[in-house]
Protein backbone atom coordinates (compact mmCIF):
# COMPACT_ATOMS: atom_id res chain seq x y z
CA UNK A 1 0.00 0.00 0.00
CA UNK A 2 1.65 3.45 -0.81
CA UNK A 3 2.13 6.30 1.50
CA UNK A 4 -0.85 8.07 -0.15
CA UNK A 5 -3.34 5.09 -0.09
CA UNK A 6 -2.45 5.06 3.56
CA UNK A 7 -3.12 8.37 4.58
CA UNK A 8 -6.39 8.37 2.77
CA UNK A 9 -7.99 5.09 3.30
CA UNK A 10 -7.13 3.82 6.95
CA UNK A 11 -10.54 5.42 8.30
CA UNK A 12 -13.79 2.91 8.94
CA UNK A 13 -16.63 6.33 8.50
CA UNK A 14 -15.96 9.51 8.38
CA UNK A 15 -13.55 12.22 6.35
CA UNK A 16 -10.23 12.88 4.71
CA UNK A 17 -9.20 16.98 3.79
CA UNK A 18 -6.59 15.97 1.77
CA UNK A 19 -4.32 18.61 -0.25
CA UNK A 20 -4.54 21.32 1.97
CA UNK A 21 -1.86 23.91 1.67
CA UNK A 22 1.01 23.78 3.54
CA UNK A 23 0.55 25.35 7.16
CA UNK A 24 -3.43 25.83 7.10
CA UNK A 25 -4.38 22.64 8.77
CA UNK A 26 -4.84 24.04 11.83
CA UNK A 27 -6.72 27.21 10.21
CA UNK A 28 -9.17 24.39 8.36
CA UNK A 29 -9.72 22.96 11.60
CA UNK A 30 -10.89 26.17 13.22
CA UNK A 31 -13.43 26.46 10.70
CA UNK A 32 -15.24 22.92 11.53
CA UNK A 33 -17.31 22.72 14.24
CA UNK A 34 -16.78 19.09 15.41
CA UNK A 35 -17.56 17.52 18.50
CA UNK A 36 -14.42 17.97 20.98
CA UNK A 37 -13.76 14.13 21.15
CA UNK A 38 -13.69 13.34 17.69
CA UNK A 39 -10.91 11.47 16.80
CA UNK A 40 -8.44 13.59 14.53
CA UNK A 41 -5.45 13.50 12.81
CA UNK A 42 -3.20 16.03 11.16
CA UNK A 43 -0.86 15.37 9.36
CA UNK A 44 1.53 18.39 7.83
CA UNK A 45 4.12 19.20 5.66
CA UNK A 46 3.23 15.72 3.86
CA UNK A 47 5.29 15.78 0.80
CA UNK A 48 3.03 15.91 -2.37
CA UNK A 49 3.40 15.79 -6.18
CA UNK A 50 1.48 18.78 -7.15
CA UNK A 51 2.06 21.07 -4.47
CA UNK A 52 5.62 20.10 -2.83
CA UNK A 53 4.29 19.88 0.64
CA UNK A 54 1.02 19.98 1.77
CA UNK A 55 -1.47 19.52 5.01
CA UNK A 56 -4.31 16.63 5.64
CA UNK A 57 -6.69 16.22 8.24
CA UNK A 58 -8.87 13.13 9.08
CA UNK A 59 -11.43 13.22 11.19
CA UNK A 60 -13.54 9.65 12.35
CA UNK A 61 -17.09 9.16 12.35
CA UNK A 62 -18.04 12.72 10.81
CA UNK A 63 -19.55 14.41 7.80
CA UNK A 64 -19.32 17.90 7.15
CA UNK A 65 -22.18 20.68 6.10
CA UNK A 66 -22.12 22.57 3.32
CA UNK A 67 -21.64 25.36 5.06
CA UNK A 68 -18.61 24.27 6.43
CA UNK A 69 -17.21 23.00 3.13
CA UNK A 70 -18.00 26.18 1.88
CA UNK A 71 -16.35 27.69 4.54
CA UNK A 72 -12.89 25.64 3.63
CA UNK A 73 -12.83 27.02 0.35
CA UNK A 74 -11.84 30.46 1.65
CA UNK A 75 -8.66 29.03 3.43
CA UNK A 76 -7.80 25.75 1.55
CA UNK A 77 -9.61 26.33 -1.58
CA UNK A 78 -8.87 23.52 -4.04
CA UNK A 79 -8.32 21.03 -1.39
CA UNK A 80 -10.23 17.66 -1.63
CA UNK A 81 -12.72 16.66 0.58
CA UNK A 82 -13.02 12.24 0.99
CA UNK A 83 -16.26 11.07 2.39
CA UNK A 84 -15.31 7.59 3.83
CA UNK A 85 -17.61 5.25 4.37
CA UNK A 86 -17.21 1.40 5.22
CA UNK A 87 -13.30 1.65 4.64
CA UNK A 88 -14.42 2.84 1.32
CA UNK A 89 -13.87 6.53 -0.03
CA UNK A 90 -17.29 6.78 -1.70
CA UNK A 91 -17.43 10.38 -2.50
CA UNK A 92 -13.95 12.79 -3.34
CA UNK A 93 -14.49 16.07 -4.72
CA UNK A 94 -12.33 19.73 -4.92
CA UNK A 95 -13.61 22.41 -2.89
CA UNK A 96 -14.27 25.03 -4.59
CA UNK A 97 -15.50 28.81 -3.26
CA UNK A 98 -19.07 29.28 -3.17
CA UNK A 99 -21.23 31.66 -5.75
CA UNK A 100 -22.69 33.29 -2.52
CA UNK A 101 -22.24 33.02 0.78
CA UNK A 102 -25.04 34.07 3.41
CA UNK A 103 -25.51 34.91 7.34
CA UNK A 104 -21.17 34.08 7.84
CA UNK A 105 -19.66 37.60 7.04
CA UNK A 106 -20.34 41.09 7.86
CA UNK A 107 -21.28 43.71 5.79
CA UNK A 108 -18.85 46.71 6.33
CA UNK A 109 -20.95 48.74 5.43
CA UNK A 110 -22.22 50.62 8.88
CA UNK A 111 -25.21 52.11 6.93
CA UNK A 112 -26.29 48.92 5.00
CA UNK A 113 -29.52 47.15 6.44
CA UNK A 114 -28.10 44.01 7.48
CA UNK A 115 -26.04 46.04 10.61
CA UNK A 116 -29.19 47.49 11.50
CA UNK A 117 -29.79 46.65 15.13
CA UNK A 118 -33.36 45.41 15.17
CA UNK A 119 -34.73 42.69 12.51
CA UNK A 120 -31.53 43.09 10.37
CA UNK A 121 -31.52 40.56 7.35
CA UNK A 122 -29.24 37.85 6.99
CA UNK A 123 -26.28 38.68 4.93
CA UNK A 124 -25.33 37.94 1.95
CA UNK A 125 -22.63 38.08 -0.32
CA UNK A 126 -21.60 37.32 -4.13
CA UNK A 127 -18.29 35.54 -4.34
CA UNK A 128 -16.39 36.84 -6.74
CA UNK A 129 -13.13 34.81 -8.01
CA UNK A 130 -9.94 35.16 -8.97
CA UNK A 131 -6.85 33.17 -10.64
CA UNK A 132 -5.19 33.69 -7.06
CA UNK A 133 -7.19 33.09 -3.41
CA UNK A 134 -6.56 36.62 -2.44
CA UNK A 135 -8.05 38.14 -5.56
CA UNK A 136 -11.13 36.73 -3.73
CA UNK A 137 -14.20 39.67 -2.98
CA UNK A 138 -17.61 39.75 -1.92
CA UNK A 139 -19.94 41.92 -3.10
CA UNK A 140 -22.55 42.75 -0.43
CA UNK A 141 -26.29 41.90 -2.05
CA UNK A 142 -28.10 44.82 -0.47
CA UNK A 143 -25.69 47.55 -0.82
CA UNK A 144 -22.76 46.44 -3.15
CA UNK A 145 -20.10 47.44 -0.80
CA UNK A 146 -17.22 45.04 -1.61
CA UNK A 147 -15.06 42.95 1.17
CA UNK A 148 -11.75 42.47 -0.22
CA UNK A 149 -9.79 38.88 0.63
CA UNK A 150 -7.66 40.48 3.42
CA UNK A 151 -10.96 41.61 4.93
CA UNK A 152 -12.40 38.05 4.77
CA UNK A 153 -9.14 36.50 6.05
CA UNK A 154 -8.61 38.95 9.42
CA UNK A 155 -12.53 37.58 10.32
CA UNK A 156 -12.06 34.43 9.85
CA UNK A 157 -8.85 34.20 11.90
CA UNK A 158 -10.75 36.44 14.73
CA UNK A 159 -11.53 35.18 18.14
CA UNK A 160 -15.08 35.62 17.99
CA UNK A 161 -15.41 33.94 14.59
CA UNK A 162 -17.83 31.53 14.50
CA UNK A 163 -20.24 29.91 11.14
CA UNK A 164 -23.52 29.21 12.23
CA UNK A 165 -24.20 25.21 12.37
CA UNK A 166 -22.14 22.11 13.28
CA UNK A 167 -20.51 19.39 11.92
CA UNK A 168 -22.09 16.91 10.58
CA UNK A 169 -21.93 13.50 13.04
CA UNK A 170 -21.99 10.00 11.27
CA UNK A 171 -25.52 7.68 11.83
CA UNK A 172 -22.68 4.85 13.65
CA UNK A 173 -21.67 7.55 15.91
CA UNK A 174 -24.51 8.86 16.67
CA UNK A 175 -26.49 5.37 17.49
CA UNK A 176 -23.05 4.67 19.69
CA UNK A 177 -23.78 7.90 22.57
CA UNK A 178 -27.69 6.99 22.09
CA UNK A 179 -27.65 3.68 22.93
CA UNK A 180 -24.81 3.99 25.76
CA UNK A 181 -27.05 6.96 26.73
CA UNK A 182 -30.06 3.90 27.21
CA UNK A 183 -27.85 1.46 28.43
CA UNK A 184 -26.39 3.69 31.60
CA UNK A 185 -29.67 5.18 32.45
CA UNK A 186 -31.57 2.13 32.53
CA UNK A 187 -33.70 2.80 29.34
CA UNK A 188 -32.97 -0.15 27.37
CA UNK A 189 -34.94 -3.12 28.98
CA UNK A 190 -34.16 -7.03 27.82
CA UNK A 191 -36.59 -9.64 28.88
CA UNK A 192 -35.65 -12.50 31.53
CA UNK A 193 -35.72 -15.04 29.29
CA UNK A 194 -35.66 -14.96 25.14
CA UNK A 195 -38.50 -16.81 24.73
CA UNK A 196 -40.62 -14.49 27.03
CA UNK A 197 -40.32 -11.59 25.06
CA UNK A 198 -41.99 -8.31 25.74
CA UNK A 199 -45.77 -7.66 24.55
CA UNK A 200 -46.22 -4.32 23.19
CA UNK A 201 -49.48 -1.51 22.92
CA UNK A 202 -49.90 -2.46 19.14
CA UNK A 203 -49.89 -6.38 20.46
CA UNK A 204 -46.71 -7.36 18.59
CA UNK A 205 -43.59 -9.18 20.45
CA UNK A 206 -40.22 -7.06 21.01
CA UNK A 207 -37.05 -8.76 22.24
CA UNK A 208 -36.27 -5.29 23.70
CA UNK A 209 -38.39 -2.48 25.14
CA UNK A 210 -36.92 1.68 25.29
CA UNK A 211 -38.57 3.71 28.14
CA UNK A 212 -37.05 7.14 27.81
CA UNK A 213 -39.00 8.04 30.54
CA UNK A 214 -36.21 6.06 32.84
CA UNK A 215 -33.88 8.98 31.61
CA UNK A 216 -34.23 11.36 33.99
CA UNK A 217 -30.41 12.66 35.00
CA UNK A 218 -29.00 15.83 33.49
CA UNK A 219 -26.56 14.07 31.21
CA UNK A 220 -28.60 11.70 29.65
CA UNK A 221 -30.65 14.15 28.29
CA UNK A 222 -27.82 16.27 26.89
CA UNK A 223 -27.04 13.02 25.15
CA UNK A 224 -30.84 12.26 24.05
CA UNK A 225 -31.13 16.13 22.90
CA UNK A 226 -26.91 15.76 21.30
CA UNK A 227 -28.50 12.37 19.16
CA UNK A 228 -32.08 13.67 18.17
CA UNK A 229 -30.52 17.49 16.87
CA UNK A 230 -27.71 15.45 14.99
CA UNK A 231 -30.01 13.07 13.39
CA UNK A 232 -32.45 15.28 12.55
CA UNK A 233 -29.02 17.46 10.53
CA UNK A 234 -27.82 14.68 9.09
CA UNK A 235 -31.59 13.60 7.55
CA UNK A 236 -31.98 17.04 6.07
CA UNK A 237 -28.43 17.18 5.10
CA UNK A 238 -28.66 14.00 3.04
CA UNK A 239 -31.94 15.03 1.56
CA UNK A 240 -33.98 12.24 3.51
CA UNK A 241 -36.29 14.89 5.39
CA UNK A 242 -37.47 18.16 3.86
CA UNK A 243 -36.88 21.49 5.44
CA UNK A 244 -39.54 22.19 8.53
CA UNK A 245 -40.47 24.44 10.92
CA UNK A 246 -42.51 22.74 13.99
CA UNK A 247 -41.22 19.75 15.95
CA UNK A 248 -44.29 18.45 17.54
CA UNK A 249 -43.93 16.13 20.34
CA UNK A 250 -46.53 13.75 21.14
CA UNK A 251 -47.84 14.14 25.19
CA UNK A 252 -46.69 13.28 28.00
CA UNK A 253 -43.34 11.68 26.70
CA UNK A 254 -42.73 13.41 23.37
CA UNK A 255 -43.23 16.51 25.03
CA UNK A 256 -39.72 16.66 26.68
CA UNK A 257 -38.09 15.27 23.75
CA UNK A 258 -39.28 17.80 21.55
CA UNK A 259 -38.20 20.70 23.80
CA UNK A 260 -34.69 18.97 23.50
CA UNK A 261 -34.73 18.85 20.02
CA UNK A 262 -35.63 22.58 19.47
CA UNK A 263 -32.87 23.69 21.91
CA UNK A 264 -29.74 20.70 20.37
CA UNK A 265 -30.51 22.29 16.36
CA UNK A 266 -30.79 25.88 17.81
CA UNK A 267 -27.81 25.38 19.63
CA UNK A 268 -25.77 22.90 17.56
CA UNK A 269 -26.68 23.95 14.11
CA UNK A 270 -28.26 27.44 14.52
CA UNK A 271 -31.98 26.31 13.48
CA UNK A 272 -34.76 27.99 15.04
CA UNK A 273 -37.72 25.81 14.92
CA UNK A 274 -40.55 25.76 17.33
CA UNK A 275 -41.97 23.10 19.54
CA UNK A 276 -46.04 22.23 19.67
CA UNK A 277 -47.35 19.38 21.53
CA UNK A 278 -50.85 18.57 22.48
CA UNK A 279 -52.90 18.68 25.93
CA UNK A 280 -54.56 15.00 26.62
CA UNK A 281 -57.36 17.37 28.20
CA UNK A 282 -58.16 20.41 26.86
CA UNK A 283 -57.80 23.54 29.14
CA UNK A 284 -60.64 25.16 30.65
CA UNK A 285 -58.65 28.17 32.87
CA UNK A 286 -56.78 31.11 32.08
CA UNK A 287 -56.21 32.34 28.46
CA UNK A 288 -58.74 30.23 26.81
CA UNK A 289 -58.10 31.61 23.54
CA UNK A 290 -54.86 30.15 22.79
CA UNK A 291 -53.55 26.92 23.70
CA UNK A 292 -56.57 24.75 24.73
CA UNK A 293 -55.65 21.85 22.90
CA UNK A 294 -52.35 22.09 21.21
CA UNK A 295 -49.54 24.24 23.33
CA UNK A 296 -47.26 26.10 21.07
CA UNK A 297 -49.67 26.24 17.74
CA UNK A 298 -50.60 29.98 17.67
CA UNK A 299 -47.80 30.66 15.81
CA UNK A 300 -48.52 27.40 13.11
CA UNK A 301 -49.57 28.89 9.53
CA UNK A 302 -51.38 27.30 7.10
CA UNK A 303 -48.87 25.00 4.80
CA UNK A 304 -46.01 24.87 7.43
CA UNK A 305 -44.46 21.65 7.69
CA UNK A 306 -44.46 19.32 11.05
CA UNK A 307 -41.62 16.82 12.50
CA UNK A 308 -42.91 14.47 15.16
CA UNK A 309 -40.40 12.84 17.65
CA UNK A 310 -41.61 11.05 20.24
CA UNK A 311 -40.21 7.63 22.66
CA UNK A 312 -41.66 4.91 20.87
CA UNK A 313 -38.78 3.00 19.69
CA UNK A 314 -39.44 -0.84 19.14
ZN1 LIG B 1 -24.13 45.70 2.78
Amino acid sequence: MSNRQLLVSKIGNGIVIDHIPAGKSFLVLKLLKQPSDAETLIAQNVVSRSLGKKDLIKIEGTYLTSSEIDMIAFVAPNSTLNVIQDWEVKEKRVIKLPEKIKGVFKCPNLLCQTNKEFAAPETNFRVESGERIEETKLHCEYCGSITWYGAILESIQSEHFKIEGGGLVSEEKIEQVFLEALIKGGALRFPPSADQPFMLKSGRASPYFINLGALTDGESLAKVKWAFASYIALLMERGDIPDFDYVFGPSYKGIGLATLTCEGLNELYGMDKRYMYDRKEEKNYGDLSTDRVLVGASYFKPGQRILVVDDTIT
